[in-house]
This record gives C-alpha cells, structure tokens and sequence, in this order.
C-alpha cells in the first residue's frame, strides 16, 4: 500500500500543506500525478507531492499519524504532469511570492492540465488515423477487396477518412491484412509565412550580439530605441543557441498584438516553434504543451504563461518588451514573469535577455547597478530620423479646432495632409467605448457598475453601458432610473467617440478601431492589424493596443489624442506609463523610407514623462524618475507588498484590517512603512468588501517572514480572506 501526499483546491482550504491518503490499486502512481480524491463528501482533483509504501494497515497509519486516512479513488494520469525542474521551480515561486503551491501549479500547467475537477473534462490528445498495411495476401478475397488492398498498398499510409468504402476496409481490418495506426495531430494550424527577406545585421546590431556571445554574464537589459531592429537580435542569437542543440524560450506581451515576432520565428525556424498564448483553445494549447515537453519543438514563443513551458535543456530567455505589464499575472500568485525568468535561466544555466525600448525602471535601475549587462542599440535601422514631435497644449482653447470638442487645428492640418498624401495615421486615446460617464443632468445620478461601484461607460456601437473592470452590461436607457428626467449627459471620450468625430471631419478617410472591444472575438484583432498594414484603411484609432510593436512602413503622422490619461491615476507608476506610452505610441511612426512626425495633445504640456516621451530621450526620463522614487520611497529604492482583506460584511473586513496593520506595525516596526487602509479603486469583487495594506520596506526576510505568519493565522478562517501581492503594480 501506498502512502500518499497531495495538494488540493478546495474553496478556502487552496492552503500550503499536502493532505494525506493511501492508495491500493495498482496503476503506477508518483509525484507529479493527478489523482482522484473524496475530500468533504466531494470528488476532486489533489496534485501528488510525495509518496511512500508501507507495510502498515490504514488503522495503523491513522493511529501514527492521528488523523483518519481515506482511500484515493483513482489516478488520472499514465505519466508525471510536471519534470523535475519544473516542480522545482513551482517550490522557487511559490517561496518568492508568499503562494500556496497549488495555485502556482495552475498557473504553470494549461487548464487542461491543471489539478482542478473541471481539467477532467478537457481534451485529450486528438489523433489522426492511418490505414497501413500488414501483411499482403489477396487471397479468399473479393475483386472490391483486391482493389482497395493494391490501393492501400501503393499509397500507404493513408487516412482513415479518405476511404470511402468503409465496409470493405473492415473487412480487411477484419481479415488482419490491414491495420490502423494512430498518429497524434496538432490541432493549432500555423501558416506557412513566406520567408522573409534575412536582413544584413546593422554594425550597431552585429556589436551588440557580439558584446553578448563574449560575455559570462547572465542577464542582459537590451535598450535600443524604437525601430532600432531588437527582433533581427533575437532571432541570430535564437539561431546560435538552436545551432548548439539549445532550446530557446521567447516570451512577447501578446501575441495577437504582436504578430511580427510570431511569425519572424516561424518562418525562420518552422516546426521546431511551439506557440503558446491565450487565445488558443484548450485543445490547441494542449496539443502544444505536449509537443514541447516530449522535445519535438524546441522553440517556444508566447505570452506571459508559455515561461512554465516544459522545455529542457535552454539556452536562452528572450523577454521581448520587458516593460510591459502584462507580465505580471494580476490574480494568485501574482508573479512576474521576468523574476520566474531569471529564476529558471539560474536552473538551467541559460542567459536571460531583456529587450525594451523602454526599460521599466526596475530592470534599467539593476543594469546600472552592474547585476544586469547594459547592452544598446542607439540609432534606428538605416538611421532614418526620430519623429518630429509637437506638442500642444489642450487647456488653451484657440489651439482646439472649432468644429471639435477635442481635436487641435496642428492634429487636424496634418492628418488631411496624410491623407492627401496617401500615407496612414495612428490616432491613440487610451480609453474605449464612446462616453467615460453618463450621468443625470436634473438629479445628478450617475450610472453605476452595481458589483464594482464605478462609473460605467457609453459604447455606442452595441447602445450599452459596460463596466470595465469586471465586464457587467447594462442597456443603455433614454430617462433617469432615479429622476424620470431624460437629460441624461454622457461626457468624457473613448476610442468610440474619436472615429465619430474623425468620420465626420474626414468623411473620404476609411477608419479601423482596435481596442479591447475588437479583442472580444478570436481572432479580429490581427485581422485589423493585417487590414491596416495592407493599407485597406487609412486611420487607425485605437488605445494603448495599438502602440505595441506593430511595424506600419506607411505610417507618417501619430496622434495621441489627450496624454494625461494615465497622470492622473493613483500609481507611483503612473509617469513611467504614460512616457512608455508616448514614446511606443510616437515610435509607430516613420519607420519606412518615407519620414514621420507626431503630434501630442495634453493639458499638462510641461511635464516631464511628456516632454521626455516627445523627445524620446529614456535616459533623461529614467534620471528624472528615478529622483522622485528616492524621493518618495518606491520602487526600485524600497520593495513593496500588498494585502488585500475581503469578506462578505464590510464592518469585519475593516475591524480585521486595523488588526493586521497593528500586528505588523508592531512586528516590523522600522523595518517597513505600513500605509492604510485603502478602499481599492474598486471596492467590490464577487459581492465581498475589498480594503488594502501596503507595505514599503528594504528588510526583504523579515517582512517575508511576517507576512508568512500572517497568511498562517488567517488561513481556514471562514469570515475574511486576505490575498499578498509581492511587487504589486496597482499603487
Ligand atoms: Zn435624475
Ligand atoms: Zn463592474
């Protein structure tokens, strides 16, 4: 009999300790399988952790051990879910980041996989079948059996499907003569890309990947300006690596928004790239998840999840865009793929690659320190120029165009200039929908979002009033739910209300919109991409989507509608986003032969995050942060964590939260700076009160340590629930 730890997912008991069973069927089992097991009368999924055979009867055991032991009902798996590295970094995560194991393994496994009830309903490998031939014998057989015989043997192997006669097949299935083999199909299909032209490496590029190839050191920060050809870098050192029998793992924001990585790699280096983002189904990101870990791809690109990807042997971790935020998974356990990245770099002993255009401050702060090797690419491919850049200034109304609310007369001139001089324009507004509010002109009601408490928002498109934080949908209506009144007043603007306004003015111009709304079916957004870049439209409108890598050649003129978007919200990251905004979003433009020139409208044109993005001048912006942050004791000069209390009664969340602020006030005392309690921007999530605790501090152990306590005391209790975020991004 065997003795078996697991872990499991049970409501609040997802805690960081294994539960105990035995088992006495036969069916090989170890660490790393899934199993099926009764926990509170209910059949659930447990994830193996530890396993030994023992002599000793049940009664005996639970005697040792003091608790009762039940049987496990079944093992779901015929091989180990996970390699040996892989738990062993699920260990490394799930340390750094203060979270229960299990959710670190649903994190790294595709849902399929993952230790939950529901995985057991998820596909399975999805075959192809042949017909082939076993022994060729016509004898005993009709003249319609002899023919499909010949034909099976001439063209073996062939699909099952292809053969129509399918009485005649079995009959010689039947017979033995025949037989059926089984292939495993991948069910992502990958366009065959036509190879592109392989550039020659710029001097700036080839000195660069030299500077890498040279060095002993194993993270690497590669800042090169926008258009100054980071991708061409990646791909010649993929190929050095693949060459000495590497693998290489390639992590980009998102893959439908950047498609040019995508198939840059596929097109290079075919079958051997596994692709993995979310919007594959489960089928297909099963599919490629065994096609990585039994070795026949031996590239991975894809998003933030594909770092988990069971790849062995790597050489190199390329982490495209470093900067972006997508990489920090904003639900349990919170990590960041660029800390597992150099996590898993350290175990396998490949380098790591940071590529941006625009470091985040963190990541640029370690290379000056020296931790990371400061590699950069300064002038763009074919030195064409920097863009022209203009900014004006909106809270001066003679520079707004009369028949607009929010366009410049400069924006307006140069867009009909574009257009007459056949050339694309990218507007940006980093808000979707039409109105950011509707609100009661009589009572003063305003729409709200019923579980989240903020401000819904107009979209004309579908006449709906949407939260855009959890998604909730409401019509749109014609009175005042309060009043009766029906003068209703919907201001403020998303991407929504700019293609109304610029059909209007330039009724010629064909426009395409590309925001998270165009993201609700698979699919659409590479579509407006490709649509844009074959040029079938020649403005497009959109939110910070469109600033993402994309390479228009035809593109001369970026507006960024209204840049303050962004200042305004209460982050200590706040400028850094809206300069890395600015300056991706003014990088858009004049990257073919042809020059370009940006235009950026603001109400706060003299600061700096804008004055630094306008001359696209990282460095200064990085010096001028990096001041305020010391002065203000972020990141990257503190660390900082976050706790989230919720429970259903809102009296007993904020009771619980001044406990937890005096504990650990009175636990770290100067070793960190507790702030709070906080109401979240959103104050709701599934109907429990929200309230947060921040924590400053440069001790890392001891607030580690406190924190672990903290999640101890508070697990198992039924009336609140508290969540750690490490490094959060939200303040
Ligand atoms: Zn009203
Ligand atoms: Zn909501």
């Amino acid at each position: 009999m065997k003795l078996i730890e697991l872990l499991i997912e049970y409501g609040n008991y997802s805690l960081n300790r294994p539960f105990s069973y035995v088992y006495k069927g036969n069916k090989p089992v170890d660490i790393g399988y899934r199993v099926l097991v009764n926990f509170n009368n209910k059949e659930i999924v447990g994830y193996v952790t530890s396993i030994r055979e023992t002599n000793k009867n049940v009664e005996e055991l639970e005697e040792e051990l003091g608790f009762n032991i039940s049987e496990i009902i079944d093992v779901i798996d015929s091989s180990p879910l996970l390699s040996e590295d892989l738990m062993t970094l699920a260990d490394e995560v799930s340390e750094y980041y203060l979270a229960s194991k299990i959710s670190v393994l649903q994190a790294m496994l595709p849902p399929s996989l993952s230790p939950r009830r529901s995985s057991l309903k998820a596909p399975k490998i999805a075959y192809d079948q042949y017909v082939e031939l076993a022994k060729y014998d016509e004898d005993d057989l009709t003249y319609k059996q002899i023919e499909l015989l010949r034909l099976i043997k001439d063209n073996e192997p062939v699909k099952k499907r292809e053969i129509k006669q399918v009485t005649i097949l079995n009959k010689l299935l039947e017979k033995g003569l025949v037989k059926i083999k089984k292939v495993e199909k991948r069910r992502l299909v990958i366009e065959d890309y036509e190879t592109p032209k392989k550039l020659n490496l710029t001097e700036d590029q080839n000195r660069v990947i030299n500077e890498f190839k040279n060095s002993d050191d194993e993270v690497y920060l590669l800042e090169g300006v926008t258009g100054s050809g980071k991708s061409e870098v990646y791909l010649s050192l993929s190929e050095e690596y693949l060459n000495k029998g590497k693998s290489v793992l390639v992590l980009v924001p998102e893959i439908s928004l950047t498609p040019m990585m995508m198939r840059n790699y596929i097109s290079r280096f075919g079958d051997k790239v596994a692709i993995i983002h979310s919007e594959l189904t489960p089928a297909e990101k099963y599919d490629e998840y065994r096609k990585i870990a039994n070795g026949e791809c031996t590239i991975v690109v894809g998003a933030r999840s594909a770092i988990f990807a069971p790849l062995s042997n790597i050489g190199l971790i390329i982490l495209d865009e470093e900067h972006v935020e997508s990489y920090k998974q904003d639900t349990p356990p919170f990590y960041h793929a660029r800390e597992v990245a150099l996590m898993r770099g350290k175990m396998h002993n490949a380098k790591v690659l940071l590529g941006s255009a625009t470091p985040s401050l963190e990541s640029r702060a370690r290379a000056g320190k020296g931790v990371y090797h400061l590699l950069r690419l300064e002038n763009r491919i074919n030195n064409q120029p920097l863009p022209k850049t203009t900014i004006i200034n909106l809270s001066d109304y003679r520079n707004i165009d009369k028949e607009s609310y929010i366009l410049s007369i400069k924006l307006r001139e140069l867009i009909q200039k574009a257009l007459d001089n056949f050339n694309q324009v990218i507007l940006l507004i980093n808000r979707r929908g039409f109105s950011s509010s509707v609100t009661c002109r009589s009572c003063g009601y305003i729409f709200k979002c019923p579980t989240c408490q903020i401000p819904l928002t107009y979209h004309r498109s579908d006449m709906m009033l949407k939260c855009h934080h959890c998604n909730y949908v409401e019509p749109s209506v014609e009175n005042c739910p309060n009043c009766g009144s029906k003068y209703l007043m919907r201001s403020g603007f998303g991407t929504e209300r700019i293609e109304e306004e610029i059909n209007k003015m330039f009724p010629e111009a064909r426009t395409l919109r590309l925001d998270s709304d165009s993201a609700k079916i698979r699919a659409k957004i590479p579509q407006i991409v490709e649509s844009f870049r074959r040029k079938e439209a020649d403005i497009l409108i959109g939110t910070q989507m469109i600033a993402k890598g994309h390479d228009f050649p035809d593109v001369t003129l970026v507006g960024v509608i209204m840049a303050d978007i962004g200042l305004s919200l209460p982050s200590y990251r706040s400028s850094e986003r809206v300069f890395q905004l600015i300056t991706q979003a003014v990088g858009r433009c004049g990257r073919g032969d042809k020059k370009g020139e940006a235009i950026i409208q603001t109400y706060s044109p003299s600061h700096y995050a804008i004055t630094m993005a306008a001359r696209q001048d990282y460095e200064l912006f990085y010096r001028r942060e990096m001041e305020s942050r010391k002065a203000q004791g972020y990141p990257p000069y503190t660390y900082l964590a976050s706790i989230t209390i919720s429970g259903k009664v809102e009296e007993t969340v904020i009771d619980n939260t001044y406990r937890i602020i005096d504990k650990l006030n009175e636990e770290l005392g100067d070793d960190a700076v507790i702030l709070g309690p906080t109401t979240p921007f959103v104050p709701y999530e599934n109907s429990n009160h929200l309230r947060m605790i921040l924590i400053k501090y440069k001790n890392v152990d001891i607030v580690r340590n406190a924190l672990k306590k903290l999640i101890n005391a508070s697990s198992g209790k039924a009336s609140i629930s508290i969540s750690v975020n490490i490094d959060p991004y939200n303040f």
